[in-house]
């Protein structure tokens, strides 16, 4: 997948500014914020969505969430709390199929969903 930008994002072929990495996720701020702090959660391998994900998928999605725990411990967000979302497909506004937690904080969120 040589023009996901996620997976250039994750190979250090395109900038971002990555707060953590391991041998499975990656983390990095995305670049149009919507509260104080707004990071995504990528697997490191290509997947397209949530569609994609299967029964061998499973050990992935949980390391997935609880990189984003880790992380929104370590951005101070434990006891304020944050939100996290993944966007899928068409109806959701996904706009990068390559899938991704948005980790959310530092505001108060008044609405479970946004247009
Ligand atoms: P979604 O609508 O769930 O697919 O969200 C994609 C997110 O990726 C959006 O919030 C974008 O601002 C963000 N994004 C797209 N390209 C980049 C990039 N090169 N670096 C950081 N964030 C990005
Ligand atoms: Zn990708």
């Amino acid at each position: 997948m040589d023009e996901c930008i996620f997976c250039q994002i994750v190979n250090g072929k395109a900038s971002a500014r990555l707060v953590y990495q391991d041998e499975q996720a990656t983390v990095f701020h995305d670049r149009h914020p919507v509260a104080p702090i707004h990071l995504l959660v990528v697997p490191n391998r290509h997947i397209d969505s949530v569609n994609a994900l299967d029964e061998t998928s499973t050990p992935l999605a949980g390391h997935l969430l609880l990189v984003a725990q880790r992380v929104a411990a370590q951005m101070g967000l434990a006891a304020s709390g944050y939100r996290i979302i993944i966007n899928t497909g068409p109806d959701s506004g996904q706009t990068v199929f390559h899938l991704h937690l948005h980790l959310i904080g530092g505001r108060r969120m008044r609405f479970l969903v946004g247009d």
